[in-house]
Protein backbone atom coordinates (compact mmCIF):
# COMPACT_ATOMS: atom_id res chain seq x y z
CA UNK A 1 0.00 0.00 0.00
CA UNK A 2 1.43 3.54 -0.65
CA UNK A 3 1.95 5.36 1.99
CA UNK A 4 -0.31 7.95 3.43
CA UNK A 5 0.12 11.51 2.60
CA UNK A 6 -0.21 14.28 5.63
CA UNK A 7 -2.37 16.55 4.07
CA UNK A 8 -3.10 18.96 6.79
CA UNK A 9 0.01 21.11 5.60
CA UNK A 10 -1.12 21.76 2.22
CA UNK A 11 -2.34 24.76 1.28
CA UNK A 12 -3.49 26.08 -2.22
CA UNK A 13 0.47 26.57 -3.59
CA UNK A 14 1.25 23.00 -2.56
CA UNK A 15 1.52 20.26 -4.42
CA UNK A 16 -1.23 17.81 -4.18
CA UNK A 17 -0.02 15.14 -6.53
CA UNK A 18 -0.50 11.91 -5.23
CA UNK A 19 -2.84 13.09 -2.85
CA UNK A 20 -5.88 10.29 -2.58
CA UNK A 21 -9.17 12.20 -1.38
CA UNK A 22 -12.24 10.82 -1.46
CA UNK A 23 -15.53 13.31 -1.74
CA UNK A 24 -18.62 12.07 0.05
CA UNK A 25 -21.54 13.41 -1.21
CA UNK A 26 -22.31 14.84 -4.85
CA UNK A 27 -24.07 18.34 -4.11
CA UNK A 28 -23.36 21.63 -4.53
CA UNK A 29 -20.28 21.92 -2.22
CA UNK A 30 -19.36 17.99 -3.24
CA UNK A 31 -18.92 19.11 -6.81
CA UNK A 32 -16.89 22.00 -5.68
CA UNK A 33 -14.91 19.90 -3.31
CA UNK A 34 -13.88 17.68 -6.13
CA UNK A 35 -13.98 20.18 -8.89
CA UNK A 36 -10.96 21.83 -6.91
CA UNK A 37 -9.09 18.76 -5.63
CA UNK A 38 -8.73 17.88 -8.98
CA UNK A 39 -7.16 21.17 -10.41
CA UNK A 40 -4.95 20.64 -7.17
CA UNK A 41 -3.55 17.41 -8.91
CA UNK A 42 -5.15 15.38 -6.33
CA UNK A 43 -6.42 11.98 -7.50
CA UNK A 44 -9.89 12.23 -6.63
CA UNK A 45 -12.85 9.52 -6.08
CA UNK A 46 -16.43 11.01 -5.59
CA UNK A 47 -19.45 9.11 -3.63
CA UNK A 48 -22.91 8.96 -3.94
CA UNK A 49 -25.85 6.94 -3.28
CA UNK A 50 -27.81 8.73 -5.41
CA UNK A 51 -27.65 9.19 -9.49
CA UNK A 52 -28.75 12.38 -9.60
CA UNK A 53 -30.82 14.29 -11.87
CA UNK A 54 -29.75 15.22 -15.49
CA UNK A 55 -27.08 18.80 -14.10
CA UNK A 56 -25.80 16.20 -11.37
CA UNK A 57 -24.83 13.63 -14.32
CA UNK A 58 -23.73 16.31 -16.46
CA UNK A 59 -20.97 17.44 -13.47
CA UNK A 60 -20.14 13.94 -13.00
CA UNK A 61 -19.14 13.55 -16.70
CA UNK A 62 -17.68 16.68 -16.71
CA UNK A 63 -15.19 15.13 -13.39
CA UNK A 64 -14.77 12.31 -15.06
CA UNK A 65 -13.35 13.66 -18.40
CA UNK A 66 -10.99 16.06 -16.35
CA UNK A 67 -10.00 12.50 -14.76
CA UNK A 68 -11.98 11.96 -11.31
CA UNK A 69 -13.42 8.58 -10.43
CA UNK A 70 -17.19 8.97 -10.15
CA UNK A 71 -19.17 6.21 -8.90
CA UNK A 72 -22.98 7.44 -8.34
CA UNK A 73 -25.65 4.50 -7.38
CA UNK A 74 -27.30 2.54 -4.76
CA UNK A 75 -24.03 0.90 -2.89
CA UNK A 76 -21.75 3.29 -3.80
CA UNK A 77 -20.92 4.79 -0.08
CA UNK A 78 -20.98 1.72 2.06
CA UNK A 79 -17.04 1.54 2.00
CA UNK A 80 -14.29 3.25 2.07
CA UNK A 81 -12.15 2.87 -0.56
CA UNK A 82 -8.85 1.29 0.41
CA UNK A 83 -6.00 3.93 0.07
CA UNK A 84 -7.62 7.20 1.07
CA UNK A 85 -5.69 10.54 2.57
CA UNK A 86 -8.43 12.58 3.11
CA UNK A 87 -12.01 12.47 2.88
CA UNK A 88 -14.36 15.43 2.37
CA UNK A 89 -17.77 15.19 3.38
CA UNK A 90 -21.32 16.62 2.27
CA UNK A 91 -22.52 18.69 5.30
CA UNK A 92 -25.85 16.83 5.08
CA UNK A 93 -24.05 13.34 6.15
CA UNK A 94 -23.98 12.45 9.29
CA UNK A 95 -21.62 11.61 11.28
CA UNK A 96 -22.70 8.31 11.86
CA UNK A 97 -22.54 7.46 8.30
CA UNK A 98 -19.97 3.84 7.76
CA UNK A 99 -17.86 5.61 5.37
CA UNK A 100 -16.71 8.33 7.67
CA UNK A 101 -16.66 6.35 10.95
CA UNK A 102 -14.23 4.16 9.19
CA UNK A 103 -12.54 7.20 8.49
CA UNK A 104 -12.35 8.77 11.79
CA UNK A 105 -11.55 4.79 12.78
CA UNK A 106 -8.30 4.83 10.20
CA UNK A 107 -7.33 8.67 10.95
CA UNK A 108 -7.91 9.73 7.96
CA UNK A 109 -8.91 13.22 8.36
CA UNK A 110 -12.34 13.98 7.31
CA UNK A 111 -13.34 18.00 6.47
CA UNK A 112 -16.36 19.80 4.89
CA UNK A 113 -15.74 22.16 2.21
CA UNK A 114 -15.78 25.12 4.74
CA UNK A 115 -12.68 23.23 6.33
CA UNK A 116 -11.39 23.07 2.57
CA UNK A 117 -12.06 26.41 1.53
CA UNK A 118 -10.41 28.01 4.80
CA UNK A 119 -6.79 25.68 4.13
CA UNK A 120 -7.40 26.88 0.30
CA UNK A 121 -7.36 30.43 0.92
CA UNK A 122 -4.22 32.13 -0.64
CA UNK A 123 -1.34 34.28 0.13
CA UNK A 124 -3.83 38.20 0.76
CA UNK A 125 -6.63 36.28 1.50
CA UNK A 126 -10.40 37.94 1.39
CA UNK A 127 -11.59 37.79 5.98
CA UNK A 128 -14.18 35.88 6.41
CA UNK A 129 -17.11 37.31 8.14
CA UNK A 130 -19.69 34.51 9.34
CA UNK A 131 -23.12 34.29 10.44
CA UNK A 132 -25.05 31.25 12.05
CA UNK A 133 -28.18 30.50 13.93
CA UNK A 134 -31.34 28.87 13.77
CA UNK A 135 -32.92 31.28 11.84
CA UNK A 136 -31.90 34.18 9.96
CA UNK A 137 -28.62 33.29 8.58
CA UNK A 138 -29.45 34.35 4.59
CA UNK A 139 -31.55 37.08 5.67
CA UNK A 140 -28.48 38.33 7.54
CA UNK A 141 -25.80 37.72 5.30
CA UNK A 142 -27.40 39.12 1.84
CA UNK A 143 -28.01 42.37 3.80
CA UNK A 144 -24.23 42.15 4.81
CA UNK A 145 -23.59 41.07 1.23
CA UNK A 146 -25.34 44.71 0.38
CA UNK A 147 -23.88 46.52 3.05
CA UNK A 148 -19.74 45.84 2.29
CA UNK A 149 -21.06 46.40 -1.68
CA UNK A 150 -22.13 49.63 -0.71
CA UNK A 151 -18.73 50.35 1.03
CA UNK A 152 -17.33 49.59 -2.18
CA UNK A 153 -16.04 46.62 -1.69
CA UNK A 154 -15.88 43.22 -3.37
CA UNK A 155 -17.98 41.31 -1.22
CA UNK A 156 -20.37 38.25 -1.78
CA UNK A 157 -22.61 36.11 0.31
CA UNK A 158 -21.19 32.39 0.14
CA UNK A 159 -21.81 29.19 2.08
CA UNK A 160 -24.75 27.81 2.81
CA UNK A 161 -26.82 30.79 1.05
CA UNK A 162 -26.35 28.61 -2.34
CA UNK A 163 -22.47 29.42 -3.92
CA UNK A 164 -20.36 27.06 -2.25
CA UNK A 165 -17.09 29.08 -0.59
CA UNK A 166 -14.50 27.04 -2.77
CA UNK A 167 -15.86 28.82 -5.80
CA UNK A 168 -15.24 32.15 -4.35
CA UNK A 169 -11.67 31.34 -2.60
CA UNK A 170 -10.54 29.58 -5.89
CA UNK A 171 -11.70 32.64 -7.97
CA UNK A 172 -8.16 34.10 -9.18
CA UNK A 173 -10.19 37.74 -9.52
CA UNK A 174 -10.80 37.27 -5.54
CA UNK A 175 -12.80 38.98 -3.02
CA UNK A 176 -11.88 42.25 -0.71
CA UNK A 177 -14.45 40.47 2.00
CA UNK A 178 -16.61 37.16 2.27
CA UNK A 179 -20.53 36.73 3.78
CA UNK A 180 -20.71 33.17 5.13
CA UNK A 181 -23.37 31.35 5.77
CA UNK A 182 -22.61 28.61 7.58
CA UNK A 183 -25.53 25.93 8.85
CA UNK A 184 -24.69 23.64 11.97
CA UNK A 185 -23.71 20.73 9.79
CA UNK A 186 -21.23 22.75 7.98
CA UNK A 187 -19.76 24.27 11.29
CA UNK A 188 -19.37 20.83 12.66
CA UNK A 189 -17.04 19.62 10.29
CA UNK A 190 -14.67 22.60 10.44
CA UNK A 191 -11.84 22.98 12.63
CA UNK A 192 -9.12 25.77 11.54
CA UNK A 193 -11.39 28.55 11.11
CA UNK A 194 -10.70 31.96 12.03
CA UNK A 195 -13.51 34.59 10.97
CA UNK A 196 -12.20 38.01 10.98
CA UNK A 197 -15.87 38.04 12.91
CA UNK A 198 -18.79 35.85 13.34
CA UNK A 199 -22.27 35.78 14.76
CA UNK A 200 -24.89 33.40 16.21
CA UNK A 201 -28.37 34.99 15.33
CA UNK A 202 -30.11 32.87 17.68
CA UNK A 203 -30.35 29.22 19.09
CA UNK A 204 -33.33 27.23 18.93
CA UNK A 205 -34.21 23.45 18.87
CA UNK A 206 -33.51 22.40 15.54
CA UNK A 207 -31.56 18.99 13.96
CA UNK A 208 -31.45 17.71 17.41
CA UNK A 209 -31.94 14.48 15.58
CA UNK A 210 -28.78 14.90 13.06
CA UNK A 211 -26.61 16.28 15.98
CA UNK A 212 -27.73 13.69 18.97
CA UNK A 213 -29.25 16.80 21.40
CA UNK A 214 -29.32 20.49 22.21
CA UNK A 215 -25.62 20.60 23.64
CA UNK A 216 -23.87 19.11 20.31
CA UNK A 217 -26.47 21.81 18.54
CA UNK A 218 -25.25 24.63 20.58
CA UNK A 219 -21.35 23.28 20.22
CA UNK A 220 -21.61 22.93 16.41
CA UNK A 221 -22.95 26.61 16.53
CA UNK A 222 -20.53 28.17 18.45
CA UNK A 223 -17.66 27.03 16.80
CA UNK A 224 -18.37 30.00 14.62
CA UNK A 225 -16.64 32.03 17.50
CA UNK A 226 -13.74 30.02 17.72
CA UNK A 227 -10.33 31.77 16.92
CA UNK A 228 -12.64 34.66 16.16
CA UNK A 229 -10.19 37.68 15.54
CA UNK A 230 -11.87 41.00 15.98
CA UNK A 231 -15.96 40.91 17.07
CA UNK A 232 -17.99 37.92 18.21
CA UNK A 233 -21.81 39.04 17.55
CA UNK A 234 -24.61 37.84 19.80
CA UNK A 235 -28.25 38.54 20.55
CA UNK A 236 -28.44 40.21 23.81
CA UNK A 237 -32.30 38.73 24.10
CA UNK A 238 -30.70 34.94 23.59
CA UNK A 239 -28.70 34.26 26.30
CA UNK A 240 -27.31 31.12 24.63
CA UNK A 241 -25.38 33.30 22.38
CA UNK A 242 -23.50 35.22 24.55
CA UNK A 243 -22.57 31.82 26.17
CA UNK A 244 -21.28 30.89 23.16
CA UNK A 245 -19.13 33.82 22.75
CA UNK A 246 -17.96 33.25 26.72
CA UNK A 247 -16.77 29.73 26.06
CA UNK A 248 -14.66 30.32 22.29
CA UNK A 249 -11.72 30.52 22.19
CA UNK A 250 -10.58 33.82 20.28
CA UNK A 251 -8.25 35.61 19.45
CA UNK A 252 -6.28 38.37 21.77
CA UNK A 253 -8.27 41.84 21.46
CA UNK A 254 -11.71 40.32 19.97
CA UNK A 255 -14.01 42.32 21.58
CA UNK A 256 -18.14 40.86 22.11
CA UNK A 257 -20.52 43.24 20.70
CA UNK A 258 -23.94 42.59 21.79
CA UNK A 259 -27.14 43.29 19.05
CA UNK A 260 -30.38 44.35 20.80
CA UNK A 261 -34.48 46.24 19.97
CA UNK A 262 -33.44 47.66 22.46
CA UNK A 263 -31.49 50.91 23.65
CA UNK A 264 -27.93 49.61 23.25
CA UNK A 265 -24.98 49.49 26.34
CA UNK A 266 -22.25 51.29 25.34
CA UNK A 267 -20.42 47.99 23.30
CA UNK A 268 -23.57 47.41 21.58
CA UNK A 269 -25.43 47.41 18.65
CA UNK A 270 -29.93 48.41 19.13
CA UNK A 271 -32.34 50.74 18.45
CA UNK A 272 -32.88 54.29 19.85
CA UNK A 273 -36.55 55.50 18.32
CA UNK A 274 -36.56 54.40 14.99
CA UNK A 275 -32.80 54.08 14.12
CA UNK A 276 -30.03 51.96 14.23
CA UNK A 277 -27.44 53.35 16.30
CA UNK A 278 -23.99 51.80 16.68
CA UNK A 279 -22.34 52.26 20.41
CA UNK A 280 -19.63 49.61 19.60
CA UNK A 281 -17.81 51.08 16.72
CA UNK A 282 -17.29 54.46 17.46
CA UNK A 283 -14.47 56.85 18.71
CA UNK A 284 -15.43 56.98 22.33
CA UNK A 285 -13.58 60.53 22.19
CA UNK A 286 -15.48 61.95 19.55
CA UNK A 287 -19.28 60.27 19.98
CA UNK A 288 -20.86 57.77 22.17
CA UNK A 289 -23.11 56.49 19.24
CA UNK A 290 -23.29 56.50 15.26
CA UNK A 291 -26.26 56.30 13.35
CA UNK A 292 -26.13 53.56 11.37
CA UNK A 293 -30.30 53.54 9.50
CA UNK A 294 -33.49 54.21 10.20
CA UNK A 295 -36.33 51.66 10.84
CA UNK A 296 -37.90 53.00 7.40
CA UNK A 297 -34.79 52.21 5.22
CA UNK A 298 -35.36 48.39 5.83
CA UNK A 299 -37.45 46.19 3.70
CA UNK A 300 -39.26 44.65 6.47
CA UNK A 301 -39.18 46.17 9.58
CA UNK A 302 -40.72 43.48 11.00
CA UNK A 303 -38.42 42.60 14.86
CA UNK A 304 -36.66 39.72 13.83
CA UNK A 305 -35.67 41.24 10.71
CA UNK A 306 -34.19 44.01 12.34
CA UNK A 307 -32.47 41.65 14.69
CA UNK A 308 -30.99 40.50 11.37
CA UNK A 309 -29.85 43.74 10.02
CA UNK A 310 -28.16 45.33 13.43
CA UNK A 311 -26.19 41.79 13.39
CA UNK A 312 -25.08 42.42 9.57
CA UNK A 313 -24.11 45.92 10.36
CA UNK A 314 -22.02 44.48 13.56
CA UNK A 315 -20.30 42.46 11.19
CA UNK A 316 -19.47 45.20 8.64
CA UNK A 317 -18.54 48.00 11.62
CA UNK A 318 -16.19 45.06 12.79
CA UNK A 319 -14.61 44.92 8.95
CA UNK A 320 -14.39 48.89 9.08
CA UNK A 321 -17.43 50.12 6.44
CA UNK A 322 -18.52 53.64 7.53
CA UNK A 323 -21.99 54.04 8.96
CA UNK A 324 -23.61 55.88 5.76
CA UNK A 325 -22.72 52.43 4.02
CA UNK A 326 -24.99 50.46 6.32
CA UNK A 327 -27.87 52.73 5.65
CA UNK A 328 -27.60 52.31 1.54
CA UNK A 329 -27.00 48.73 1.92
CA UNK A 330 -30.18 48.07 3.84
CA UNK A 331 -32.36 50.24 1.87
CA UNK A 332 -31.05 48.46 -1.45
CA UNK A 333 -31.35 44.99 -0.08
CA UNK A 334 -34.29 43.02 -0.43
CA UNK A 335 -36.01 39.84 1.61
CA UNK A 336 -35.78 36.62 -0.39
CA UNK A 337 -38.64 35.22 -1.54
CA UNK A 338 -40.80 33.31 0.86
CA UNK A 339 -39.47 34.93 3.65
CA UNK A 340 -43.08 37.35 4.58
CA UNK A 341 -43.69 38.17 1.17
CA UNK A 342 -46.78 39.78 0.37
CA UNK A 343 -48.36 37.72 -2.56
CA UNK A 344 -51.68 39.30 -2.17
CA UNK A 345 -54.04 42.15 -0.78
CA UNK A 346 -57.62 42.07 -1.04
CA UNK A 347 -61.00 42.61 0.71
CA UNK A 348 -58.75 44.74 3.59
CA UNK A 349 -56.71 40.80 3.81
CA UNK A 350 -53.03 40.83 3.69
CA UNK A 351 -51.88 37.23 2.51
CA UNK A 352 -48.21 36.49 3.45
CA UNK A 353 -46.04 33.54 1.80
CA UNK A 354 -43.52 32.79 4.85
CA UNK A 355 -42.98 28.95 3.97
CA UNK A 356 -39.23 29.34 4.81
CA UNK A 357 -40.57 29.36 8.44
CA UNK A 358 -39.86 25.75 8.31
CA UNK A 359 -39.75 25.72 12.79
CA UNK A 360 -41.37 26.86 15.26
CA UNK A 361 -38.35 29.45 16.19
CA UNK A 362 -39.19 31.06 12.84
CA UNK A 363 -42.73 31.15 12.91
CA UNK A 364 -42.74 32.64 15.91
CA UNK A 365 -41.09 35.48 14.68
CA UNK A 366 -43.81 35.67 11.76
CA UNK A 367 -46.44 35.25 14.08
CA UNK A 368 -45.16 38.06 16.25
CA UNK A 369 -45.10 40.58 13.26
CA UNK A 370 -49.12 40.80 12.80
CA UNK A 371 -51.68 41.23 15.23
CA UNK A 372 -54.23 39.34 13.94
CA UNK A 373 -53.37 35.91 11.72
CA UNK A 374 -54.71 32.98 9.98
CA UNK A 375 -52.15 30.66 10.44
CA UNK A 376 -51.64 28.25 7.74
CA UNK A 377 -49.64 25.87 9.51
CA UNK A 378 -47.95 22.10 9.45
CA UNK A 379 -45.97 19.60 7.31
CA UNK A 380 -43.00 17.68 9.13
CA UNK A 381 -42.12 18.33 12.34
CA UNK A 382 -38.26 17.39 12.67
CA UNK A 383 -39.05 16.62 16.39
CA UNK A 384 -40.08 19.60 17.16
CA UNK A 385 -42.77 20.49 19.80
CA UNK A 386 -45.27 23.33 19.41
CA UNK A 387 -46.63 24.26 23.00
CA UNK A 388 -44.45 27.17 23.62
CA UNK A 389 -45.00 28.55 20.27
CA UNK A 390 -49.05 28.20 20.37
CA UNK A 391 -49.39 29.36 24.12
CA UNK A 392 -47.53 33.15 23.16
CA UNK A 393 -49.13 33.30 19.90
CA UNK A 394 -52.52 32.57 20.52
CA UNK A 395 -53.70 36.32 21.26
CA UNK A 396 -52.68 36.69 17.98
CA UNK A 397 -54.15 33.77 16.01
CA UNK A 398 -58.20 34.11 14.79
CA UNK A 399 -57.63 31.08 13.50
CA UNK A 400 -55.82 28.18 12.17
CA UNK A 401 -55.77 25.48 8.61
CA UNK A 402 -53.63 22.41 9.54
CA UNK A 403 -52.12 20.67 6.67
CA UNK A 404 -49.55 17.64 6.44
CA UNK A 405 -47.75 14.65 8.45
CA UNK A 406 -47.71 15.85 11.71
CA UNK A 407 -50.63 18.60 11.96
CA UNK A 408 -51.84 16.89 14.93
CA UNK A 409 -49.06 18.13 17.01
CA UNK A 410 -50.04 20.84 16.34
CA UNK A 411 -54.08 20.45 16.33
CA UNK A 412 -53.24 19.08 20.24
CA UNK A 413 -51.32 22.55 21.24
CA UNK A 414 -54.09 24.70 20.01
CA UNK A 415 -56.79 22.69 21.44
CA UNK A 416 -54.64 22.58 25.12
CA UNK A 417 -53.56 26.25 24.72
CA UNK A 418 -56.26 28.04 22.33
CA UNK A 419 -59.02 25.84 22.89
CA UNK A 420 -61.25 29.13 21.40
CA UNK A 421 -58.98 29.54 18.21
CA UNK A 422 -61.12 27.65 15.13
CA UNK A 423 -59.33 24.81 13.41
CA UNK A 424 -59.57 23.47 9.92
CA UNK A 425 -57.39 20.83 8.53
CA UNK A 426 -57.32 21.17 4.44
CA UNK A 427 -56.49 18.30 2.58
CA UNK A 428 -56.08 17.81 -1.25
CA UNK A 429 -54.92 15.07 -4.08
CA UNK A 430 -51.55 17.21 -4.89
CA UNK A 431 -50.22 20.45 -3.97
CA UNK A 432 -52.76 22.97 -5.81
CA UNK A 433 -55.92 21.80 -4.94
CA UNK A 434 -54.19 21.09 -1.14
CA UNK A 435 -53.61 24.49 -1.56
CA UNK A 436 -56.98 25.82 -3.09
CA UNK A 437 -58.81 24.03 -0.19
CA UNK A 438 -56.43 26.16 2.64
CA UNK A 439 -56.82 29.51 0.83
CA UNK A 440 -60.77 28.83 0.66
CA UNK A 441 -60.61 27.87 4.51
CA UNK A 442 -58.64 31.09 5.14
CA UNK A 443 -60.83 33.32 3.14
CA UNK A 444 -63.71 32.09 5.33
CA UNK A 445 -62.19 32.62 8.36
CA UNK A 446 -59.88 35.88 8.14
CA UNK A 447 -61.32 39.70 8.67
CA UNK A 448 -60.33 42.98 7.16
CA UNK A 449 -57.09 44.01 9.00
CA UNK A 450 -56.50 40.41 9.37
CA UNK A 451 -53.05 38.81 7.40
CA UNK A 452 -53.26 34.65 6.37
CA UNK A 453 -49.75 34.08 7.10
CA UNK A 454 -47.91 30.65 5.74
CA UNK A 455 -45.59 30.59 8.13
CA UNK A 456 -45.67 26.21 8.16
CA UNK A 457 -43.77 25.68 11.46
CA UNK A 458 -42.42 22.78 9.82
CA UNK A 459 -40.61 20.86 6.60
CA UNK A 460 -42.59 20.99 3.79
CA UNK A 461 -40.85 17.27 2.21
CA UNK A 462 -44.45 15.17 3.01
CA UNK A 463 -46.49 17.27 0.33
CA UNK A 464 -44.31 19.40 -1.48
CA UNK A 465 -40.79 19.16 -3.39
CA UNK A 466 -39.54 22.29 -0.72
CA UNK A 467 -40.19 24.70 1.28
CA UNK A 468 -40.44 27.47 -2.39
CA UNK A 469 -42.97 24.72 -3.79
CA UNK A 470 -45.17 25.18 -1.14
CA UNK A 471 -45.06 29.16 -1.01
CA UNK A 472 -45.57 29.23 -4.89
CA UNK A 473 -48.44 26.84 -4.44
CA UNK A 474 -49.96 29.04 -1.99
CA UNK A 475 -49.08 32.01 -3.61
CA UNK A 476 -50.73 30.52 -7.28
CA UNK A 477 -53.96 29.11 -4.82
CA UNK A 478 -54.38 33.08 -3.51
CA UNK A 479 -54.18 34.13 -7.08
CA UNK A 480 -56.72 31.62 -8.34
CA UNK A 481 -58.82 33.24 -5.46
CA UNK A 482 -58.86 36.36 -6.69
CA UNK A 483 -60.11 35.72 -10.07
CA UNK A 484 -62.94 33.78 -8.96
P1 LIG B 1 -32.09 30.66 7.50
O1 LIG B 1 -31.12 30.88 6.39
O2 LIG B 1 -31.43 30.60 8.85
O3 LIG B 1 -33.04 29.52 7.26
P2 LIG B 1 -33.73 32.86 6.53
O4 LIG B 1 -33.11 34.20 6.50
O5 LIG B 1 -33.87 32.12 5.24
O6 LIG B 1 -32.98 31.97 7.61
O7 LIG B 1 -35.16 33.00 7.21
C1 LIG B 1 -35.94 31.83 7.40
C2 LIG B 1 -37.19 32.13 8.18
O8 LIG B 1 -36.84 32.31 9.54
C3 LIG B 1 -37.88 33.40 7.77
O9 LIG B 1 -38.83 33.16 6.78
C4 LIG B 1 -38.52 33.88 9.04
O10 LIG B 1 -39.74 33.21 9.25
C5 LIG B 1 -37.57 33.39 10.12
N1 LIG B 1 -36.56 34.33 10.60
C6 LIG B 1 -35.73 35.11 9.88
N2 LIG B 1 -34.91 35.80 10.69
C7 LIG B 1 -35.20 35.42 11.94
C8 LIG B 1 -34.69 35.77 13.24
N3 LIG B 1 -33.68 36.63 13.38
N4 LIG B 1 -35.25 35.18 14.32
C9 LIG B 1 -36.26 34.31 14.18
N5 LIG B 1 -36.79 33.94 13.00
C10 LIG B 1 -36.27 34.48 11.89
Amino acid sequence: MPSERDVTSLHRDSSWEGVRAVVAGFGVSGFAAADTLNHLGASVVVLDESEGDDQRREQAHLLEVLGADVRLGTGTTAALPGDVDLVVTSPGWRPSAPLLTAAAGRGIPVWGEVELAWRLRGSDPAPWLAVTGTNGKTTTVQMLEAILQAGGLRAQAVGNVGTPILEAVMDPEGRDVLAVELSSFQLHWTQSMSAEAAAVLNLAPDHYDWHGGAQAYAAAKGKVYEQVQRACVYNVADEATMHLVEEADVVEGARAIGFTLGIPDRGMVGIVDDLLVDRAFVEERATSAAELAALSDLDDASPHNVQNALAAAALARAHGVPAVAVRDGLRAFRLGPHRISTVAEADGVRWVDDSKATNPHAARASLQAFDQVVWVAGGLAKGASYGDLVRDARDRIRGAILIGADRELIAAALAEHAPDVPVELADGADADSLMDSVVAASRRLARPGDTVLLAPAAASMDQFRDYAHRGDAFAEAVRRLGRD
